[in-house]
């Protein structure tokens, strides 16, 4: 041993927060022959390292892809069509495709039907 290290405070590539690289790390970093220093955070490193080798194969269940998609594309195109009210026989539209043996609502009984089941419920 004959390099003294100190804790350093470096500043990360990747979220430009200060980050310390510490006096164990930089001996650990010398016994591998490193020359350089880290550039990212111990975050921004684990986050770049699991990235890097869960990404292949999480691509699918990402989560974030297919949470904000569908929402997005629900609002987006609503299709109304005219059906007649099981309740009061009024014409209403629906925001789904009427099914014969299915009662339809308009939206006054709709609402009286919702308010009913949660009357129910308490
Ligand atoms: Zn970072
Ligand atoms: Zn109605």
């Amino acid at each position: 041993m004959s390099i003294a290290y100190a804790d350093k405070t470096l500043t990360c590539r990747d979220c430009g927060q200060p980050f310390v690289f510490t006096a164990g790390e930089q001996d650990f970093y010398a016994q591998k022959g490193f020359t350089n220093q880290p550039s990212r955070c111990p975050d921004c490193r684990r986050a770049a390292k699991a990235a890097r080798s869960g990404g292949e194969r999480d691509s699918y269940g990402g989560g974030s892809y297919g949470g904000g998609y569908s929402g997005r594309s629900d609002r987006g195109e609503r299709t109304m069509h005219p059906a007649v009210c099981s309740s009061c026989g009024r014409d209403t539209m629906v925001p789904f495709v009427p099914t014969s043996g299915k009662p339809v609502y308009c939206s006054d009984c709709f609402r009286a039907q919702r308010e009913n089941r949660n009357y129910d419920r308490w």
